[in-house]
C-alpha cells in the first residue's frame, strides 16, 4: 500500500536539528496548540505538500552520502501517524541513517496511541514508530518553561534515547539557531532557539 505524508518543508543539510549533519522533515498540520508555538504556519491540515513516502524516502537517501541522520519534526508528526511510521520503518531497515523525532505528545500519550493502534490493526507492522527512532523528544512546548537549548524547548519536554547510539552528550554541543539561505533566495531559520533570531 502507497502511503502519503502532507510535508511542510524539507532542509536537504541542518547542523542545529540533532547530533551531525542531518536532513530535517518538518510535516504539516498540528492540532496540539501549544502557546507560543514558533511553527504557525506549520498548524493547517490543508497547508504545505502531499508528498508520496517512497518519493520522500528517495530524497533523503539521495543525501545519504553527506547526513548521518533524519529529523523529523512539524506540525505533529504523530497526528499522521501510519505514513510517518512508513517512512521511519524504510529508513530504519533500509539505511544506517539515524532518526530523531520531536514530538508535541508526551511519553504517556505516545505510548497509549501504540496500544490503541496495535488493538485495531494487530498484524500491522506500522502500529509503533518507536522501533525506529534513536532519539525522541516529548512533549508540548511550554513558554512559561522555556530552555532553548540542548534541544529542548521547554524545560517539561522529556529526551528518550530508544537506541545506544547517541547520549546527553551529542546534544550539548549544538547550535541553537541556523539560518539557512538557499541559492534561490529562500531563508529558512531552525534550530531550537529559532525566536531569538
Ligand atoms: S506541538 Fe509543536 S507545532 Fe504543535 S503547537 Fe506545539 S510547538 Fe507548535
Amino acid at each position: 500500500m502507497s502511503h502519503t505524508l502532507r510535508l511542510h518543508d524539507f532542509l536537504p543539510i541542518s547542523h542545529a536539528n540533532g547530533p551531525g549533519n542531518r536532513t530535517v522533515v518538518w510535516l504539516q498540520g498540528c492540532s496540539l496548540g501549544c502557546p507560543g508555538c514558533f511553527n504557525q504556519d506549520t498548524h493547517s491540515v490543508d497547508g504545505g505538500d502531499v508528498v508520496a513516502v517512497d518519493d520522500l524516502f528517495t530524497r533523503i537517501t539521495s543525501l545519504s552520502d553527506s547526513i548521518e541522520g533524519v529529523t523529523i519534526s512539524g506540525g505533529e508528526p504523530l497526528q499522521q501517524f501510519i505514513p510517518i511510521v512508513a517512512l521511519l520503518h524504510r529508513i530504519k531497515k533500509e539505511t544506517s541513517l539515524s532518526v530523531l523525532v520531536f514530538s508535541g505528545f508526551t511519553w504517556n500519550e505516545i505510548q497509549k496511541m501504540e496500544i490503541a493502534h496495535r488493538n485495531r490493526h494487530a498484524e500491522n507492522l506500522l502500529n509503533s514508530p518507536l522501533p525506529y527512532i534513536d532519539i525522541l523528544i516529548a512533549g508540548r512546548y511550554d513558554p512559561t518553561k522555556r530552555v532553548a537549548h540542548d534541544l529542548y524547548g521547554s524545560a517539561n519536554q522529556t529526551v528518550h534515547f530508544l537506541t545506544d547510539r547517541y547520549t546527553l552528550a551529542d546534544l550539548a554541543c549544538l547550535p541553537e539557531t541556523e539560518v539557512v539561505i538557499s541559492l534561490d533566495g529562500d531563508v529558512i531559520v531552525s534550530g531550537i532557539d529559532p525566536i531569538e533570531f
